[in-house]
């Protein structure tokens, strides 16, 4: 393909993707409910929406990312019944609720920074973000289509469905819903106060003993968990932008509510494009605290889980998720771990011999724009990493018969080659040498050094040229220098 098509979950359609505005991309990620530490079902998500993120921005576009921290009102029902999750939390560990949200607010993103996804633009949080929900609340009131009883507010879905279209994201019809919901509990807290049981919490009325309440214009209490993300996006990208994101676990309620309640406030829906990906499973099995099979990503790293024969590390992990498409299920195991690591591995070895492969003039016997045009295709073709994967794959077969003498190519064909590792490997898929560390840029800034060293060799500065050696060495840099260059290896 072309351009850039994405699956739109609002269309059930492949659909090209054209920004609002031309050259700037809108984006929101719904982000984590930071109440325990990260584990493998939260690193996919980040990777998926890093790779179109890095992608747009390869494309010359200038994106704004905004990834929420929820750190109120997700209650442990995922509906609207129960303790907040935070809350709960909190007494566990006897820490106050922003202790809580603000240590696995820093261990998420510590794993976001190992699997080198890019920091979001904004990182808003639903707790500083309490007057625009409520601003939002009011507005849906004043239209009519949320009441208040006994201090919480709920959304009225039968007033909105008469106006305008619930359940278009998920595909889900009120008769369904209702008969759904008709086996629900109708004594869970709050349920009769509702005139129908489709009806969510907008806002929730907090009794004296709840930790965290706010003042609002009916009284002390808290947000529901779908308000945030309407207010914060409306905030940050506007009432129109152009990619929501998420995991299809969120497509009901949260998004559909999501685009109800912004519908509601603004008269037409939040975002162009809705993007999800599918969730994994472990062993073939859904992830689950009572299955004994949920593995935090430290313990990944550390090989810490009975479930796990070793350590993998960061990018073992992002090559695993990338080598499924978005759409589809991955499945994590020992031995599809191990496999994604020696693929990794094969691939990293033959990109390092890059730079030191000869080239000639005239009479080459490969190239590689074939390679540079599928990689392209297959981006565009609804973010088709695995066959990118695959491409790159190939790419490594190739540089391994210039290295081995079977096979001649140009400068020119080198340079492709180049572009294919730096610009797509490293930047778009985020795959980087674990040696050189995740996106730390050690590779970009040993490059200049070694600039440097060659400048003084040729200025017959001797001197200088041993004394960065010689001071590399001592922290840990092997310095080779060969006919074709110079070379750099961290022991
Ligand atoms: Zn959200």
């Amino acid at each position: 393909m072309n351009t850039l098509h994405l699956y739109n979950t609002l269309s059930n359609k492949i659909e090209p993707f054209e920004p609002i505005t031309p050259k700037h991309v809108g984006i929101y990620v719904c982000g984590p409910t930071v109440y325990g530490p990260p584990h493998l079902g939260h690193v996919r998500g980040p990777i998926v929406f890093d790779v179109l993120r890095k992608y747009l921005i390869l494309q010359g576009n200038k994106v704004r990312y905004v990834r929420n921290i929820t750190d109120v009102g997700h209650l442990v029902g995922d509906a609207d019944e129960g303790e907040d999750k935070l809350a709960k939390q909190a007494k566990v560990e006897q820490l106050e609720p922003m202790e809580v949200a603000q240590a696995y607010t820093d261990s998420y993103n510590w794993v976001m920074d190992k699997i080198n996804v890019l920091k979001p633009s904004i990182e808003p949080r639903a707790t500083g973000h309490i007057i625009e929900q409520i601003e939002m609340i009011q507005t849906i009131i004043d239209k009519g289509l949320a009441y208040e009883v006994n201090g919480s507010v709920y959304f009225d879905v039968m007033a909105y469905s008469e106006q305008q279209h619930y359940g278009q994201l998920s595909g889900r019809v009120l008769e369904d819903l209702q008969a759904g919901a008709g086996n629900q509990s109708r004594s869970l807290e709050g349920q009769d106060e509702k005139r129908s049981a489709n009806d969510f919490a907008l806002w929730k009325r907090a009794s004296a003993e709840h930790i965290m309440q706010w003042s609002s214009p009916w009284g002390k209490g808290f947000p529901g968990w779908h308000i945030e993300c309407s207010a914060m996006s409306a905030r940050y990208l506007g009432d129109h932008f152009d990619i929501h994101g998420g995991g299809m676990d969120l497509l009901f309620p949260h998004h559909e509510c999501e685009i109800a309640q912004s519908t509601a406030a603004h008269n037409h829906a939040p975002a162009k494009y809705w993007v999800h990906h599918n969730m994994i499973t472990i062993n073939g099995q859904k992830m689950a605290k009572s299955l004994g099979n949920g593995i935090m990503v430290e313990q990944l790293f550390k090989g810490d889980h009975p479930l796990l024969a070793q350590a993998f590390g960061p990018m073992t992990l992002r090559f695993f998720v990338l080598q499924a498409h978005y759409r589809g299920t991955l499945d994590f195991s020992n031995d599809a771990l191990l496999a994604a690591q020696k693929g990794w591995q094969r691939m990293q070895t033959a990109f390092k011999l890059l730079n030191n492969l000869p080239t000639v003039h005239e009479g080459a016997t490969i190239e590689a724009d074939d390679l540079l045009a599928a990689v392209v295709s297959s981006l565009n073709d609804d973010l088709n990493t695995p066959q990118v994967i695959a491409s790159l794959f190939e790419l490594a077969r190739r540089i391994n018969l210039v290295n081995d003498g079977k096979a001649t190519m140009t400068e020119a064909t080198k340079a492709t080659m180049k572009s294919l590792v730096v610009d797509y490997c490293q930047g778009v898929l985020g795959l980087v040498s674990e040696d050189a560390g995740a996106g730390d840029g050690l590779a970009d800034a040993m490059d200049i050094i070694m600039a440097l060293r060659g400048q003084a060799k040729a200025d017959k500065n001797w001197g200088l040229s041993d004394q960065i050696r010689d001071a590399l060495k001592a922290k840990g840099f092997e310095i080779k220098d060969g006919k074709d260059g110079t070379t750099w290896n961290k022991l």
